[in-house]
């Protein structure tokens, strides 16, 4: 069994469990509910993980967790004048007015 990732949003750890098991992918979520105990507990030791049971899943794994990265990330863009990442309603950037799409 290998450590696939890791976030602090039990959320987005609950989205990738959901997508791996959809492509019947066994994985499996640690510290998931520890959150009670976090106090006494390193961070790294209380957030949550995705596990992977196969390590030969894992090329499938990243390819699964990839493209739903992106899809979450649809709409939003980055200025090509100053980098700032943009929510997906602007069209211009806030930071320096830089049009969408100017390159
Ligand atoms: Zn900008």
């Amino acid at each position: 069994m290998i450590r696939l990732c890791q976030s602090d949003s039990a959320f987005t750890i609950q989205q990738y469990y959901d997508a791996l098991q959809a492509q019947g992918i066994g994985c499996l979520i640690r510290n998931q509910f520890i959150s009670g105990a976090a106090g006494d507990l390193p961070i790294q030791d209380t957030q949550p993980e995705l596990w992977l049971m196969d390590k030969d899943d894992l090329t499938m794994a990243k390819k699964v967790l990839n493209e739903l990265s992106s899809d979450s990330d649809e709409g939003e863009w980055v200025c090509s004048s100053c980098n700032e990442p943009q929510e997906s309603a602007f069209h211009l950037c806030w930071q320096c007015q830089q049009p969408r799409n100017s390159a």
